[in-house]
């Protein structure tokens, strides 16, 4: 439903986290981060990624699934 995409972390913690991409222009992710397709981050082999995922982009998808369910 929601493009992932890795990108730099919001934190101040190191290394790439997965990010979640708005759905109206792509390149923009939840957490307002502008994250092109080009970016060299997202040739990262995803093996290369923790499991780490943008806790600013997983709270808004969460808010929105929670609107669409009331
Ligand atoms: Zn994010």
């Amino acid at each position: 439903m929601y493009e992932m995409r890795a990108g730099p972390a919001t934190t101040s913690s190191p290394g790439p986290v997965w990010h979640v991409m708005a759905e109206r222009d792509g390149c923009t992710t939840l957490c307002g981060r502008n994250l092109a397709a080009g970016d060299p981050l997202t040739s990262i082999r995803q093996d290369a990624l923790t499991e780490r995922y943008c806790s600013l982009c997983m709270t808004a998808v969460q808010e929105i699934l929670q609107v669409q369910k009331s």
